[in-house]
């Protein structure tokens, strides 16, 4: 009898976790997996940040994909994919291959939110994946450069979208980079300004009081300038205009004002709400029986009213749901509700700081720093056990990754 074959789109949290999970789950012979992502490596999203302002080697943040998956049960292929067609339950990919699959998981992230602000998508940085980190870097080096020949001040002025977790941890990583990247192009460190503009009243207004004035006392002794009940009207190559008037002269916005889901789920011909595809409690999409959607492609709802949100904790979790649930269709059992437990939330301000909240416990400085540091490598350890974090705490390989980064 033929073996059922699973594809499974895209190699981030959720995609990458599925695949782990089913070469646990499945027995030799059981099905065969194809795992298909746009790139040959896996980013570690959540410290994107490093890789923007320098401050961590490629290889710490962009695992090598073949080295993370069992060859012997995951083929994986290095493709874009351009489309889906559900009926004949085949996937499309811009080599011009065909990829036919029996089961089908969709995880294909997420895209920048620019909510139409003229001038964002042409003129500011998004912090989506390695490459676009790998653009801000490009950006700071090029300006520091080009500062040495015209002393334009709006070179040195680097501004921060949105203050929620991303932007903390940006403008953290600006404050700690940015010297020694000065000291090594001949640029004086005190001409540089940091900007963070927020458009609610504080920054990581979610977490509460204390962390609130926690960050903001970090933020004040970085002297980082932090705008908040502030929103950004439009932005162009060398000034970013805001709602209250002001124009700051600067060449650098970095934008992290919030997330959408991968738009190329437009074109795959599935009900959509608010961009997402909707999934059941067993994370099938609905109305389908044979296609799963997980991570920052899904809308899975908690409630009537609330969704979850997209981040890395809920597309890990619903990866390990799916996975046990494909092993459980192709062995005609039952499937498992998915549910979601939170476990708190850590946001790093550098290196040697973070603030976080684990359920009703929050946390500041080095303890919370800390913390980050043991979620990263429960990461690893999920992807590779001890050996990964082992290696990647050592570190042997410092090879920078060559990639193209879009030009502004
Ligand atoms: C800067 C930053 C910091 C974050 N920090 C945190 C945090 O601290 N904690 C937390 O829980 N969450 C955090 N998040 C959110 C978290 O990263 C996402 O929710 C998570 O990555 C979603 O996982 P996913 O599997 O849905 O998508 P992703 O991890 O984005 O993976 C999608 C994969 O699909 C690939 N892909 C996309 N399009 C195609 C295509 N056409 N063909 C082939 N492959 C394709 C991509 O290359 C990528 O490998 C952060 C996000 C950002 C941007």
């Amino acid at each position: 009898m033929k073996k059922p074959h699973i594809v499974i789109l895209g190699a981030g949290y959720g995609g990458l976790v599925t695949t782990k999970k089913l070469e646990k789950l499945l027995r030799s012979g059981e099905a065969t997996v194809t795992l298909i992502n746009k790139h040959s490596y896996h980013y570690i999203t959540t410290q994107l940040h490093k890789i923007g302002v320098g401050t961590a080697p490629d290889r710490k943040i962009a695992l090598s994909i073949p080295e993370l998956v069992n060859d012997s049960k995951t083929r994986f292929m290095t493709g874009t994919v351009t489309n889906v067609n559900a009926e004949s339950q085949v996937v499309f990919l811009e080599s011009g291959e065909e990829i036919s699959y029996d089961y089908l998981v969709i995880a294909l992230g997420f895209e920048v939110a620019t909510f139409g602000i003229p001038g964002i998508k042409e003129h500011a940085f998004g912090i989506r994946s390695f490459r676009s980190s790998k653009a801000i870097y490009h950006q700071i080096t090029k300006q520091l450069t080009l500062y040495k020949e015209d002393h334009d001040p709006s070179r040195l002025t680097f501004a921060v979208a949105g203050g929620g977790f991303t932007g903390i941890e940006m403008l953290g990583e600006l404050a700690e980079g940015l010297p020694k990247l000065c000291e090594e192009h001949g640029v004086p460190f005190e001409n540089v300004k940091i900007i963070g503009i927020e458009a609610a009243e504080s920054l990581i207004p979610f977490f509460g009081d204390e962390l609130i004035a926690y960050t903001s006392h970090i933020m004040e002794s970085y002297n980082i300038d932090i705008f908040t009940s502030t929103k950004i009207k439009s932005c162009t190559e060398n000034a970013v205009q805001l709602e209250n008037g002001l124009e700051i002269p600067c060449r650098t916005l970095i934008w992290s004002c919030g997330v959408k889901a991968n738009s190329l789920l437009e074109r795959f011909g599935l009900p959509l709400v608010k961009g997402k595809l909707p999934v059941d409690k067993n994370l099938l999409v609905k109305g389908t029986e044979n296609i799963f959607c997980i991570g920052d492609c899904a809308l899975f709802m908690k409630d009537e009213k609330t969704a979850l949100p997209p981040t890395a904790q809920v597309a890990m979790q619903e990866a390990d749901v799916c996975g046990k649930n494909l092993t459980a269709l192709i062995r005609g059992e039952n499937l498992k509700a998915f549910e979601y437990h939170h476990k708190g939330s850590v946001a790093s301000i550098g290196d040697r700081t973070a603030v976080g909240k684990v359920g009703s416990f929050t946390m500041s400085g080095w303890f919370a720093a800390i913390m980050k540091r043991v979620i990263e490598n429960r990461y690893l350890f999920v992807l590779g056990g001890p050996s990964l974090i082992l290696k990647q705490t050592l570190l042997l390989k410092r090879e920078q990754l060559s990639v193209q980064t879009k030009q502004h």
